[in-house]
């Protein structure tokens, strides 16, 4: 009899319609999911037919967190909990009832769902439900089969190794593995929509690099923290990550004191492109990320947007471009940022706002504005100061 201890299929999403690369993708997850997995105990983990095994080998595991971090892990679109046993019908029943049991006890109606992957298997699917459905219902005699509406459904796998009995698998996280979509730099700010908009970014496949801009005395030491634990908290799902700081009070001071007021936030944001973009051509990433979503804020608007984009010479990614504010909150919740988002620490952004900020800027104006700057210097110095921090898990 082989061990019967409890171990997570994870099914895999788009990945398997990437007909061409489709290997690269596998290889990519598997050491993906590997690494996500080491700090919860000692897990094997292989791929076999697009499923992902994780096998927990020892008791020292810790299953509960396992399973946490396998549903946060990009490119995987279903998780199941399972339980192996032997290719018999009888191991697969007596496996159903002992591992189900609370949830039979909670049902009133069942089916049984079975796949047979290993074609060697004398029965095939639908025998397998047949013959397994009525020894459970047998043994269950509180419940009857309902193939339509059923309470519960078990489901049998019949695999290479082992039959896999499990309940209803849940989502997972979705998109694709991340590496497979590129390297950009995101700017991160201690707001509600730049982490969302990392996360988003990060579930294409992106590997992430942030940048954040500070402007001592005006922000905060806490302001910096909380966009480091922002950092920290994406983590789980993109791994560990570089957060570049970069000093902004001096262009801040320079546009105040040379630049008509209500370009202000429209040539700081110019700033920030052209900054991110340094630090990306550094680390050889290929595009920029905001949280910028149409018609938020004054910089916001399609001709702000215009005249900030005109700085840069690679793509911007901007997620949220179409979404709600609900929706973007809604989003922060389910991804753990929103509590942590919401903490009242001054962004450099909020240090000097114009009272009324053009919505409807001309390109040359700003520029014009802009040249009364060293533009060139105020980018070279501030990237001189620029200091970078390991975000790990
Ligand atoms: P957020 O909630 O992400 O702060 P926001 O609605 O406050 O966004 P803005 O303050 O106009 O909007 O910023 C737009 C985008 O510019 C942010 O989503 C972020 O990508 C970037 N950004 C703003 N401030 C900073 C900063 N201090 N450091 C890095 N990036 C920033
Ligand atoms: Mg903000």
């Amino acid at each position: 009899m082989m061990h019967n201890q409890e171990m997570f299929l994870l099914k895999l999403g788009e990945v398997v319609l990437k007909g061409l690369n489709r290997r690269s993708f596998e290889d990519k997850l598997v050491s993906n999911v590997r690494w996500r997995l080491k700090k919860h105990g000692s897990f094997q983990v292989y791929i076999r037919q697009s499923t992902i095994y994780v096998e927990p080998q020892g008791e020292d595991c810790d299953l509960e967190a396992a399973w946490q971090s396998c549903r946060q892990v990009f490119g995987v679109a279903a998780v199941a909990r399972a339980v192996p046993c032997e290719k018999t019908i009888e191991a697969i029943v007596e496996t159903a009832q002992t591992y189900l049991a609370g949830q039979f006890a909670a049902a009133r109606s069942f089916k049984v769902e079975s796949k047979r992957a290993d074609k060697q298997f004398r029965l095939n699917s639908i025998q397998i439900s047949q013959e397994v459905g009525g020894e459970l219902a047998e043994r269950f005699p509180h419940v009857t089969v309902d193939v339509h509406h059923p309470d519960l459904t078990v489901f049998v796998e019949i695999r290479e190794k082992a039959a896999y009995v499990h309940a209803p698998s849940v989502p997972g996280a979705g998109g694709l593995p991340v590496g497979m979509g590129g390297h950009a730099v995101s700017l991160l700010s201690g707001g509600l929509d730049s982490p969302v908009s990392s996360w988003m970014m990060a579930r294409r496949g992106v590997e992430l690099e942030m940048v954040h801009f500070v402007s001592p005395p005006y922000t905060s030491q806490q302001a910096q923290d909380k966009v480091l634990e922002l950092a920290r908290l994406l983590t789980a799902y993109c791994g560990r990550m570089i957060v570049h700081i970069i000093p902004f009070t001096e262009i801040q001071e320079e546009i105040r004191k040379h630049c008509p007021e209500e370009y202000f936030t429209l040539i700081m944001r110019r700033f920030m492109m052209r900054l991110a973009q340094a630090v990306a051509k550094k680390a050889g990433a290929k595009a920029l990320i905001t949280g910028e979503s149409l018609g938020q804020v004054a910089s916001q608007t399609m001709m702000a947007l215009g005249v900030t984009d005109a700085v840069a010479e690679m793509p911007v990614l901007r997620p949220l471009i179409g979404m709600d504010k609900v929706e973007i909150i809604r989003l922060a919740r389910e991804i753990g940022t929103f509590d942590t988002s919401i903490l009242p620490y001054e962004d450099c952004c909020t240090v000097f706002t114009p009272r009324h900020p053009c919505t409807r800027p001309d390109p040359e104006d700003v520029r014009k504005a802009e040249s009364a700057l060293d533009v060139e210097g105020l980018v070279a110095k501030a990237l001189e100061g620029e200091s970078w921090v390991r975000v790990k898990p």
